[in-house]
């Protein structure tokens, strides 16, 4: 039998049984659901997309996988130029990974290994945010800050949190800047720990204090990176010196992650010395099916200029929920394809999944959190009927019947 995640499997209702899936719309036996969950934030170009299934197809009659250990191949190199092409100025190094943990823990080594390997091998710690989400392997518990998920794994050895204070972060490295190795984000938008939305403002800040310290800035950009936040990447408003892709990264078709260091970074390991190397190489990295996706996956983003489609939903999920309130809701939170509604009780969601069910729509409410994060080729009419919903709930008021 399947394990499934996130779940006690002693009360699990069961799993929607899905037999299709097209554009934004999810097919079971006999439903039609608009999926405001784009399966984990990934599927932003919608489901089963021809061209992403052509390109898929054609490099599967190539070959479908071949190790970068002492080989390299087409789709690796296009993806990685495209990358870099697409990044700020110095991010220009890509390492891949299988998922975004996995390339999360790869940004964590290169930092600590970046001062080791001049002989600083007491900057090992590293600063994160509260309520930080960025995996959940060891290290990226460890960096997280959400004990709904990680309760069992308190382990913080090492691992200072900070909210997004510039004068908490100064105090904190001029105190232990001698042992810290760096400082991670998810930029603007953090997301498994609550679609919590925060100013760029922080970021900047953060930026000149981290170099002054001799730290690293770190930004996993797993679910922030194409376009969720309403920019490309949050690295084209303020450039990290490493930088993790993941999710979007290859449409939800395969998994991947890619783990982009900046020139400094990168020379930290370029030596005569064998043992400056980076040591870590994933089974499938820089899979040629999942390179190959990624590479059709930015040329229609680009093609169809997603930004405007994405300032488009931002716009319109603001209007819609202007006059918007609720005594059970805490905030609303909306930045670019992203929507969030916080309750003050969870118990004020407990039937929500079921209620939009019944109302053509897949939704995935988490603890205090109403979401959506929508596919990018979603249209008015389709964006309005989620709204409708999820507004219908809290305006209904009583749903014992769910
Ligand atoms: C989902 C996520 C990860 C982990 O990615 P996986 O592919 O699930 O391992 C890491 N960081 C952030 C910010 C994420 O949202």
């Amino acid at each position: 039998m399947i394990w499934y995640p996130y779940t006690q499997m002693k009360t699990m209702t069961e799993p929607i049984d899905i037999i299709g899936a097209e554009g934004i719309y999810l097919y079971t036996k006999d439903k039609k659901l608009i999926d405001t969950t784009t399966s984990w934030w990934s599927v932003i170009h919608g489901y089963n997309h021809p061209e992403i299934n052509d390109a898929l197809k054609k490099q599967v009659d190539k070959f479908s996988h071949v190790m970068l250990g002492g080989l390299t191949h087409g789709p690796v190199k296009a993806l990685s130029e495209k990358l870099v092409e697409l990044l700020p100025e110095d991010l220009n190094h890509c390492f891949y990974s299988d998922s975004g943990s996995v390339g999360v823990e790869v940004a964590l080594k290169m930092a600590v290994q970046y001062f080791f390997n001049q002989g600083q091998a007491e900057k090992k710690s590293f600063v994160a945010l509260k309520y930080a989400y960025h995996g959940d392997t060891f290290k990226t518990m460890a960096v997280g800050d959400d004990e709904d998920y990680h309760l069992a794994f308190p382990e913080k050895e090492g691992i200072y949190h900070i909210s997004t204070n510039a004068n908490e972060l100064k105090s904190l490295l001029e105190a232990k800047h001698q042992e810290i190795a760096a400082f991670i984000v998810e930029p603007l938008l953090q997301g498994a720990g609550g679609m919590r939305m925060y100013d760029i403002d922080f970021l900047e800040k953060a930026r000149q204090i981290c170099d002054d310290y001799n730290v690293l800035f770190i930004f996993d950009e797993v679910a922030t990176g194409f376009g969720r936040t309403g920019h490309m990447f949050v690295s084209d408003l303020v450039c990290p010196d490493i930088i993790v892709l993941g999710k979007a990264l290859t449409a939800g078709y395969i998994g991947h992650a890619v783990t982009i260091a900046s020139d400094q970074v990168f020379n930290g390991f370029y030596s005569d010395q064998p043992e400056h190397a980076f040591m870590h190489g994933p089974t499938f990295m820089g899979n040629p099916l999942a390179c190959a996706v990624a590479l059709k996956s930015i040329e229609i983003f680009q093609r169809e200029d997603y930004l405007s489609k994405i300032k488009w939903i931002e716009s319109t999920l603001k209007a819609t929920f202007k006059d918007f309130s609720s005594d059970k809701v805490k905030e609303v939170r909306i930045l670019g394809a992203c929507l969030c509604i916080e309750v003050y009780d969870p118990c004020d969601l407990k039937g929500f999944k079921d209620f939009a069910l019944e109302h053509g729509i897949h939704s995935r409410p988490f603890i205090k959190y109403m979401y959506g994060m929508f596919p990018y080729i979603i249209e008015e009419e389709e964006l309005l009927r989620v709204c409708n919903v999820y507004k219908q709930w809290f305006e209904e008021g009583d749903h014992k019947l769910y």
